[in-house]
């Protein structure tokens, strides 16, 4: 009887350990440099200038013009980093965050800016004193 040639390759791979990664029971393969994961955003460095929305082909941004601010809704985000990339002020980052599976679409860990959010600073803005100019002739 002739043995097949690939015999010799699997009597050798039932003796080695297994290749794969058992996630969950282990720790997911850690992501590389550069990695695209979920999508962070500093309300405070924001400066309201709406390039983020310009470029995003997906709409995940919407113009808060109240308070000059953006909100994000990642449940439409393609993670290609456009608006990382154009926010001037270094507003937007990719994390290494990609475990983003949930039940509800409109999750808490999906948004940026919630209502709640948007209320408070509104109402902050409002008591805060409006600045006067005085025009120089
Ligand atoms: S990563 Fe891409 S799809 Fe996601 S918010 Fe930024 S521009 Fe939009
Ligand atoms: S590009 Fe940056 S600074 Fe401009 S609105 Fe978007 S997040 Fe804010």
């Amino acid at each position: 009887m002739k043995v097949p040639p690939t015999l010799s390759v699997v009597l050798g791979n039932l003796l080695k350990k297994p290749a794969t990664n058992q996630f969950p029971k282990s720790e997911p393969v850690p992501t590389p440099e550069g990695f695209r994961g979920k999508l962070l955003y500093d309300k405070d460095k924001c400066i309201g200038c709406r390039l983020c929305i310009t470029v995003c082909p997906a709409g995940v941004f919407e113009y808060v013009p109240e308070i000059k601010k953006v909100t994000l809704w990642l449940g439409r985000c393609v993670f290609c980093q456009q608006c990382v990339d154009v926010c001037p002020v270094n507003a937007l980052e990719m994390s290494d965050e990609f475990l983003l599976a949930t039940y509800d679409k409109y999750d808490d860990n999906l948004r940026w800016l919630k209502n709640e959010e948007i209320e408070k600073m509104i109402e902050e803005q409002k008591s805060k004193k409006v600045k006067k100019y005085r025009i120089i002739e």
